[in-house]
């Protein structure tokens, strides 16, 4: 008989299986590429890490990080700098022993999920808590235990110009003995959503009350590579655990998660590195320490990653306005992120229909219904939106939004 944790891994998780089409997008040249999650190619962003990678090559740190393993937690200097960085965006003390590296912070929340939720001693299954969905496709199938999240559908404000903003319900977030971790992203993937200050605080103050950490999901967000359309303080404690990532910074692929909360939890953490992994991966540390000791990350960030995506979402959700004109189709005001997430109220067609019928055509998005982990009530709400990136050129956005308008104007039409 297979373990548990063989049968969970003998079929396709949803993950997985966005990675395939993202992969079979990017392999087709002719294909329009709006399902993943890979980040804009931003020149002035590429420029200066070309700049940084050619430096590190040239005064010999790059072949000497890589020439030697580093602790299970990752570069101490590295750590050493980003503890700096977030003392003083934070204004309390966060030392190099508040910081674990991972490879990705995807990598940081199976090891996460599975420390804080999980099969008890007496067979009761201790779960993780999303405050709301649509939440990220990626979170689904984290636990070696199946059924491992429990989740709210959002509450729906409308909002003028055919917009609307998703809300946590706090009457249904109940904290109860049965919940180990609470998780959320902000901002979120798939929405764009970002939870309001006085969110983050009730968020904040309930997990404290109850004593279950709270794990922010920061890869898009603040203090890099701040993809944020407006300023947020985060909150920072003992309860909280801090997921960062260079990822959308521009570097997906040296796999660089930051995990950053209490020490006694990032000692944890690297027990369970030195076995998982031996040790991070030692390329995004030494490209960026540099920009990290300097604090360029956050200027890069501030003055010229955030623009760059708060235009684009801008133009995107103003030509998605024009060529769908029907009254029922929204979209997810757009706070931050990479994506604008799409609700097409009343088509006659399923959300996974559509995706069929645009990748048919060599539009690749991901339906919606991927993005409600732990949900247990069905509702028309979940087979009636789409998530587009918007991180590709201006001009293969616009030949998507040609076939988009396309394919939903007649149905709305013959309706
Ligand atoms: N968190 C969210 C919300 C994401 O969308 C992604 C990637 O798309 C990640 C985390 C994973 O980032 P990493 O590349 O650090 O594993």
């Amino acid at each position: 008989m297979p373990s548990q944790f063989s049968r969970k891994f003998s079929r396709p998780s949803a993950i997985t299986t966005l990675m395939e089409d993202l992969n079979q997008g990017v392999r087709d040249p002719n294909s329009l590429m709006l399902g993943g999650g890979n980040p804009a190619q931003i020149p002035e962003v590429k420029s200066r890490l070309q700049n940084y990678l050619e430096s590190a090559v040239a005064d010999g740190a790059l072949l000497e990080a890589v020439s030697n393993y580093d602790g299970p937690l990752g570069s101490d200097s590295f750590r050493d700098a980003l503890a700096g960085l977030l003392s003083d965006y934070f204004g309390t003390g966060v030392t190099p022993q508040h910081i674990a590296l991972t490879n990705g912070s995807q990598s940081a929340f199976f090891a996460l999920a599975n420390l804080f939720a999980g099969r008890r001693a007496d067979g009761s299954l201790k779960k993780i808590l999303l405050p709301m969905s649509p939440e990220y496709i990626g979170y689904s199938d984290l636990g070696v235990n199946d059924d491992l999240f429990i989740s709210h559908p959002a509450k729906i404000t409308l909002l003028p110009d055919r917009e609307f903003k998703y809300q946590i319900d706090f009457d249904r977030f109940v904290l109860d003995d049965s919940i180990g971790m609470v998780l959320t992203s902000c901002p979120t993937n798939p929405t764009g959503n970002m939870l309001t200050d006085s969110e983050l605080a009730e968020l904040d103050s309930r997990c404290q009350q109850a004593g279950v950490p709270l794990l922010l999901d920061c890869a898009y967000g603040a203090p890099f590579p701040n993809i944020l359309f407006e300023d947020t303080r985060l909150p920072f404690n003992d309860n909280i655990i801090l997921c960062l990532s260079l990822s959308k910074l521009g570097l997906p692929g040296v796999r660089c998660g930051i995990v950053v909360a209490a020490p006694e939890l990032i000692s944890r953490m690297a027990n369970l590195a030195g076995v998982i992994s031996l040790a991070p991966g030692s390329l995004g540390p030494v490209i960026t320490e540099p920009m990290v000791r300097s604090g360029e990350i956050l200027r890069l960030s501030t003055e010229v990653i955030r623009p760059y995506y708060k235009e684009k979402s801008a133009i995107m959700m103003k030509a998605l306005k024009q060529a769908i004109p029907d009254p029922r189709f929204r979209i997810h005001k757009s706070e931050g992120a990479i994506f604008l997430w799409l609700w097409f109220d009343g088509l006659s067609i399923s959300s996974q229909q559509l995706y069929e019928k645009l990748k048919n055509r060599g539009l690749i998005v991901v339906a919606g219904h991927h993005f409600f982990p732990g949900i247990s009530e069905q509702s028309d709400h979940i087979n009636a939106c789409i998530r587009v990136s918007y991180a590709q050129p201006n001009e293969v956005l616009q030949q998507a939004i040609k076939i988009l308008s396309e394919e939903v104007n007649p149905l709305y039409e013959e309706q």
